[in-house]
């Protein structure tokens, strides 16, 4: 083995013996949400009136009142001080997809020159960050330079310790001088607030008491842990996050035994002392396990109010890194860290829920409460139709364009998986234009008034290969990456729906005028909105070569790749329901998108120059190691006249392995003037095909060259970790 390696894999054993003694013996009842001043507290902090005032805040959105502000932010610096909290800053989500601080300290002076402590109302409600360094896409060119961060009251303030530093943090949304939104929590809570109030104006059509509405979202999040040792000793994991070459490896995920399998001892305490972390954060963890790839896992929290869930989901992503950085371990987000085996994806189940506790998308057991559902769910179904491209471009991302499409993960395609009871219902319904007909034993039920049979939960349904699945009382959005932020995916599904529900209403109140109840009005709605989104539906195997030619006679679009997926989505039928919902303004739109095509481009430029220093100080050396070795000993041989027969089969290794040297050092040139090329498009959308359709691939063929030669030369001679060490060791 080669010296470096050996050295990393002795180190290893070193660590093996980290266990978790963080999390204690305390009661998670006990821990949780310790390092949140939660709105409970928020509530106790203010008297009778500001009280008053400040659940009016919260219910529109509006600005907090200062006196409400001035009473907050002293009981909040207070319980900060208490916990040993020196700094604060406004954390925010700009457009990197990332979380963006900027710290603080407490420190002032009193009008006697000593230092104290002080947060005043204007700290904990507004920031100005220099912001000229975030990605705005031309936004502040058009508006104005500067940018503001400004509390978002619905997420409660809270504490991190890193390092031993106490940080006060405000999760706030980030916004332009003139109020555009240069972030993507701006445009989730506009799309909840949207997405509540037309949902409220339907549920009053179908007679549904509630006077608000909550999109509820529960995020799967997949993870790869590995040492980081070998993280280290990896250019390509180290700067790109997952690895540009390597492979070598006889035992994968065939046997399907990491699934579900029994937790590694240091991967087990790593989960226990994440969890630990995240309870005190009050964020809901609830399961753990092994994933399918190998050193695959994936945690889930309880779902909740999604604009929390999202907050909470950056941070539970914050939290896996900065566990995994602090006990040895490289925890990977990406949605592609090693070819050959799965990559990791985070399944958005989705759903609205009411004030009064009804799961909207919860079939229920009375007639009157499946018209609730079968109106949801129509306007679901409507809504991922008509905007499938929205729901394809909100997750495309660099590393995502790894997983769509490649046979284990949701397809490129969209389309929506019922199963077979609501299938069937939804077919009776568009045939016979009521639900009359329905067997009682299909069914499983009696069919009531208003030929609204009882709708029969459906969870055994499962399929894994849809990108957007019915699980019984929620949509789980799979096709989204498990390092993407999930507020944009999220505004945009919202946005769709809350389109559709619009025009239900609309229709509905038409409809009414002529019918014969209000009830059979709703079913023809219904009806009609089954009709025309018979397209999406789709209950076989997505991963199929079928699927792909009849989702093409359906009409439905394969994007294959981000810059197909953004070219699309600039099309303005195709973004026009996030302009037409008031969620963004074109020029907002323009520039989420211009971030999103620069990102690509960026990105995949840092890849392919990575991969180039790969091959430049790895692979082609370690190749003329060995061949310089093998050289030797092919001359030596002949030297004492050997018999050639003997020597054939080191010649052909000698051959093999200098073809391939010559193959990569070519590639290499290749993969280097292609990027050359993109970058010198000027037309963006031009530029980004150019990488997603030559550069990507020049470096897949590249990178088969380099697996190869690492499959070949001799193992004390490869300084590169390889997928076997990084996979199975622990
Ligand atoms: P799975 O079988 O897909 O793992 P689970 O029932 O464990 O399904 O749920 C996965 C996630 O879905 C969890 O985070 C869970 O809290 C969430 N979830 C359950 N009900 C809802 C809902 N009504 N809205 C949003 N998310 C939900
Ligand atoms: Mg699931």
């Amino acid at each position: 083995m080669h010296q470096t390696r050996l050295q990393a894999l002795t180190s290893i054993q070193k660590n093996s013996d980290y266990v978790d003694n963080k999390s204690g013996n305390r009661k998670i009842s006990e821990k949780y949400a310790e390092l949140v001043f939660t709105h409970a507290q928020m509530k106790r902090a203010l008297d009778g009136r500001l009280q008053e005032s400040f659940k009016k805040s919260l219910e529109s959105g509006g600005s907090l009142d200062t006196d409400v502000a001035k009473a907050l932010a002293e009981e909040i610096k207070n319980w900060a001080l208490k916990n040993g909290v020196t700094h604060f800053t406004h954390w925010f989500q700009p457009l990197t997809g990332l979380t963006a601080e900027k710290h603080d300290s407490f420190i002032s002076y009193d009008d006697k020159g000593h230092v104290i402590e002080k947060f005043s109302a204007g700290q904990l409600i507004q920031s100005e960050p220099d912001a000229s360094s975030f990605p705005s896409g031309g936004m502040r060119s058009t508006f104005e330079a500067r940018g503001y961060t400004a509390w978002d009251v619905h997420s409660p303030v809270f504490i991190t310790e890193h390092a031993g530093s106490k940080i006060l943090c405000i999760p706030s949304v980030f916004v332009s001088y003139t109020g555009h939104s240069l972030d993507t929590k701006t445009g989730l809570l506009r799309s909840l607030d949207r997405l509540n109030n037309v949902a409220i104006e339907l549920l009053s059509e179908i007679n549904v008491k509630a006077s608000r509405v909550q999109t509820t979202i529960g995020c799967e999040q997949e993870y790869f842990l590995i040492d980081k040792t070998f993280l280290n000793m990896r250019p390509d994991l180290l700067l790109t996050g997952r690895t540009l070459i390597g492979g070598d490896m006889p035992k994968g995920q065939q046997l399907e035994d990491h699934y579900f399998g029994a937790i590694p001892t240091r991967i087990q305490a790593f989960m226990s002392e994440v969890e630990n972390e995240l309870y005190r954060l009050g964020v809901p963890v609830k399961t753990r396990h092994n994933e399918v790839a190998p050193s695959q896992f994936e945690m889930a929290p309880i779902f909740e109010e999604a604009n929390l869930a999202s907050d909470h989901n950056m941070l539970s992503m914050e939290v896996l890194r900065r566990t995994a950085n602090k006990v040895g371990f490289a925890c990977l987000l990406h949605e592609k860290p090693f070819a050959g085996i799965n990559g990791s994806g985070k399944h958005n189940n989705w759903s609205m829920a009411t004030d009064t506790g009804i799961n909207l998308l919860d079939p229920g057991t009375t007639p009157a409460q499946n018209l609730r559902f079968l109106a949801v769910l129509a306007c679901v179904l409507r809504a991922v139709n008509k905007n499938q491209v929205g729901l394809r471009a909100a997750i495309a991302s660099h590393g995502n364009d790894h997983r769509l499409g490649a046979n284990e993960a949701p397809p490129a395609i969209i389309s929506v998986f019922l199963g077979e009871t609501l299938s069937h219902i939804l077919d009776t319904l568009e045939k016979e234009g009521d639900l009359s007909k329905i067997s009682a034993e299909k069914a499983m039920i009696d069919v009531g008034i208003n030929s609204l049979p009882k709708l029969p939960k459906d969870n055994t349904d499962r399929n894994r290969t849809s990108p957007f699945a019915f699980t019984g009382n929620k949509f789980e959005f799979r096709a989204v990456g498990s390092s993407q932020a999930i507020s944009f995916p999220v505004t945009v599904l919202n946005a769709a729906v809350a389109e559709s529900i619009k025009e239900f209403v609309n229709r509905l109140k038409e409809v009414k005028k002529s019918a014969v109840s209000p009830e059979s009005a709703a079913l023809q709605v219904v009806k009609e909105f089954v009709v025309e989104s018979k397209a999406i539906r789709f209950e076989g195997n997505g991963y199929s070569d079928d699927w792909k030619q009849e989702a093409k006679k359906r009409g439905l679009k394969e994007l294959l790749t981000t810059a197909d997926a953004l070219k699309e989505f600039s099309k303005k039928e195709h973004h026009q329901f996030l302009i037409e919902t008031g969620i963004y303004s074109e020029a907002e739109f323009a520039s989420i998108l211009n971030v999103q095509l620069e990102r690509y481009c960026k990105n995949l430029a840092i890849e392919a120059h990575t991969l180039a220093t790969m091959v430049r100080q790895y692979v082609l050396p370690a190749t003329q190691n060995y061949l310089s070795q093998l050289a030797t000993g092919l001359k030596a041989l002949e030297s004492v006249g050997g018999d050639p027969s003997m020597l054939k089969s080191q010649r052909e290794l000698v051959r093999e392995l200098a073809e391939n040297y010559d193959k990569s050092a070519t590639g290499l040139k290749e993969v280097l003037l292609l990027v050359e090329k993109a970058e010198a498009v000027h037309e963006e959308f031009d530029k980004t095909s150019v990488f997603a359709k030559e550069v990507v691939p020049s470096m897949l063929s590249l990178r088969k060259f380099c697996d190869f030669l690492e499959s070949r030369i001799s193992d004390d001679l490869w300084p590169l970790p390889k997928y076997r060490e990084m996979l199975f060791v622990r």
